[in-house]
């Protein structure tokens, strides 16, 4: 059986981006297709400036909105990165494998250190590293693919490339992975600024849905997107981000698959906002609550999780024990 893995970082609150982009189709389709593991990773959440407290607080909010999103933990396996010693392990080797000018040429390096450096805090090291990290992340299941968004392909890519070096270098070790995307908004943009990406971690949050806003919240944002000052309805995201990235949402959430001809049914941008908005919000109620209902028991997200770990470190430890005497360990 083919083996999906993927993950979410615990940097913000999970936004409309994360489902759509990637969580959805965990959910829908990856946990019936495949022997599936979904991470909250972690040790990601480090890379920046953090608070502790936080990152604890939402890694277990993550987890229970994974759940709330309809991962089934009989289906699947739901766990904390930073629970599985093997990824740490594995990611010291995958950077001995990777070199330095490979690293600094990631987006989010280059996007995330820009912003650490103005900000005085300085970039950790381990911005630099991240994408070793995640290599090992994927690396370590031997996973045939990745469901992400966008935003997310030269990572994969990069662990694609230090599986195949390593296998070359030390022997047959490690599944060469590829990513995979929603046919439909694979890049969600933010509501207030559609050239940049519905990041959980930026600052401004009017322009990003969460799944956990409530349905007034919901339709303020989206009423207030930014479109242009254009009126006609065309699907045309380098033209009209905006208008496009409300087509695109729009279409995620009622399953349509041509976004242009969706986008031409409308005769103002007042009218696609509406309907965007009540589109969301119906593709988010059962989300939110489900997710009111398991918050109320954390002891079993707790429980799902530490059988998660369990169960991922058992697939994990001979993978990564194999790299260990490969490499001269
Ligand atoms: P974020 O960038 O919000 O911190 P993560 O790095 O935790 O998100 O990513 C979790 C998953 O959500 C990844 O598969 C990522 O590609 C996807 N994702 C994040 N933001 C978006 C977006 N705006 N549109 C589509 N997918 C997204």
């Amino acid at each position: 059986m083919k083996r999906i893995f993927s993950g979410v970082k615990p940097t913000g609150h999970l936004t409309l981006g994360n489902y759509l982009g990637a969580v959805r189709q965990w959910v829908e389709v990856d946990q019936y297709a495949a022997d599936a593991l979904f991470s909250v990773v972690d040790l990601h959440a480090l890379t920046v400036e953090h608070d502790p407290a936080r990152v604890t607080r939402l890694s277990r909010q993550a987890a229970t909105l994974l759940l709330a999103a309809g991962l089934d933990p009989e289906r699947c396996t739901v766990f904390v990165q930073s629970h599985v010693d093997e990824h740490a392990r594995l990611s010291y080797l995958m950077e001995c494998v990777a070199t330095d000018g490979e690293m600094r040429r990631m987006i989010q390096y280059k996007e995330k250190s820009v912003r650490a450096r103005e900000s005085g805090q300085g970039v950790r090291l381990a911005l630099l590293t991240y994408p070793a990290l995640m290599a090992a992340d994927i690396l370590a299941y031997a996973t045939d693919e990745v469901p992400v968004g966008e935003d997310q392909t030269q990572h994969v890519e990069l662990a694609r490339d230090l599986a195949v070096r390593f296998n070359q270098r030390y022997g047959q070790v490690f599944t060469v992975p590829k990513a995979t995307h929603p046919k439909v908004a694979a890049r969600v943009m933010d509501l207030q600024d559609p050239t940049s990406k519905m990041g959980k971690s930026h600052e401004n949050g009017s322009g990003i849905v969460y799944l956990l806003d409530d349905a007034d919240t919901v339709r303020r944002k989206i009423m207030r997107a930014v479109t242009d000052s254009g009126r006609e309805v065309v699907y045309d995201p380098e033209v009209s981000p905006g208008v496009a990235n409300l087509a695109d949402l729009l279409a995620a959430a009622t399953g349509c698959r041509d976004v242009a001809e969706l986008a031409a049914t409308y005769d103002s941008y007042g009218a696609l906002k509406k309907d965007t908005a009540e589109a969301v919000v119906e593709l988010l109620r059962p989300v939110r609550e489900r997710h009111a209902e398991l918050a109320a028991d954390p002891a079993y997200v707790e429980k799902v999780l530490r059988a998660g770990a369990e169960r991922a470190r058992g697939m994990a430890r001979p993978v990564v024990d194999r790299a260990y005497r490969a490499i001269g360990l």
